[in-house]
């Protein structure tokens, strides 16, 4: 439920609408918007009282979300969202086109500080890569854990980089907080709702990938996990489907982005490394990405990836991502998108 208070709404008029929901056992959400404010209801519906809430003043309706999920809905939230990462000053969202890149695990201070110095030196402010990773086998490089993170750490603060990196339990969610400007939930946990639980608790924005199985509405539910926890910052990230095809590693869904932005205002970033596996196929993808009104890419770039211990065959080599670069900034000024 949606309570639309009206353009003259007395911010006492509000509190009271605030406090009638508090005593129905239910939570509000005020969204104060440019011409009034809106509070969303999330809890259990069956309890709202809707008359006792529309004859308190200053309501001017009631509007009933049909969504499953509410407060990740276009319906009660119908402005875009834009995710402020205040470590580089940047803003994802509508508009802008946001390159996170990096590689996908951290293999050493070395290849972290040399890539992201490559990357500040092209204007990335973002740097992705892994310090905890989910792997198919468990013989493989499963990340350097709370060692990759403080590498992690180190190179923030030499280089003024951003750090994106996935956290995959609630053990060492602190230390992953702490580490991280936007923590990663991967296409594996996309349903730990444990995870999402906690991470709805975290003070940093969380980059919420795809399930590689999920439906749109399964992984905005996701997304509401965290949303109703309190944190409202949640990027979607597309990250590729499985499918029949096999062709590439997954079957990257680009389809799936205007509905997403139709359905949801949260931001949108499409990651082509996963989405297709081959390095060959990338460049391609995030064109095609930007073109699709994707707010910006998640993409594997590595120093050596012929070395690389994990991720190499889908991973850009330096001067690979420089071509990238200058062809999305070319395909950006038709399309009216500045790279952010
Ligand atoms: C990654 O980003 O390196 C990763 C493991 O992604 P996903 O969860 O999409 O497989
Ligand atoms: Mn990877």
């Amino acid at each position: 439920m949606l309570v639309v208070m009206s353009s003259h709404a007395t911010p006492e008029e509000i509190d009271r609408v605030i406090a009638a929901i508090q005593r129905m056992k239910l939570q509000p959400h005020p969204m104060p918007g440019p011409t009034r404010t809106a509070i969303g209801i999330t809890g259990n519906n069956t309890a709202i009282d809707a008359r006792s809430l529309e004859v308190l003043p200053g309501v001017e309706d009631l509007v009933r979300v049909t969504k499953p999920y509410k407060l990740a809905s276009r319906e009660m939230h119908e402005a875009d969202t834009y995710v402020q990462i205040p470590h580089t000053k940047t803003t994802i969202g509508p508009g802008t086109f946001t390159i996170i890149a990096g590689p996908c695990s951290v293999e050493n201070e070395d290849m972290i500080l040399r890539t992201a110095e490559f990357l500040r030196g092209h204007g990335v402010n973002l740097l992705r890569a892994g310090a905890f990773k989910p792997r198919s086998s468990p013989y493989a490089f499963q990340g350097l854990g709370v060692e990759g993170l403080e590498i992690l750490a180190k190179v923030r603060k030499k280089t003024g980089i951003g750090i994106v990196t996935e956290l995959m339990d609630t053990e060492n969610a602190d230390a992953v907080e702490q580490a991280a400007d936007i923590i990663q939930i991967g296409t594996r946990n996309m349903q730990n709702f444990s995870l999402l639980k906690r991470v709805g608790l975290a003070r940093k924005p969380v980059l919420l990938k795809r399930g590689m199985a999920a439906t749109l509405e399964e992984w905005l539910m996701a997304a509401e996990y965290v949303m109703a926890g309190g944190n409202k910052e949640v990027i979607l990230c597309e990250r590729g489907v499985r499918t029949f095809s096999d062709h590439s590693r997954n079957t990257l869904d680009l389809s799936v982005v205007p509905p997403a932005k139709a359905l949801s205002h949260l931001p949108i970033l499409v990651d082509p490394s996963h989405g297709t596996g081959k390095r060959d196929y990338v460049p391609a993808m995030a064109r095609a990405s930007l073109a699709a009104g994707a707010d910006g890419l998640l993409i594997e770039v590595h120093p050596e990836p012929d070395r690389a211990m994990s991720d190499g065959a889908q991973s850009l080599d330096f001067a690979g991502f420089d071509r990238l670069l200058a062809s999305l900034h070319k395909l950006a000024e038709p399309l009216e998108r500045t790279i952010n």
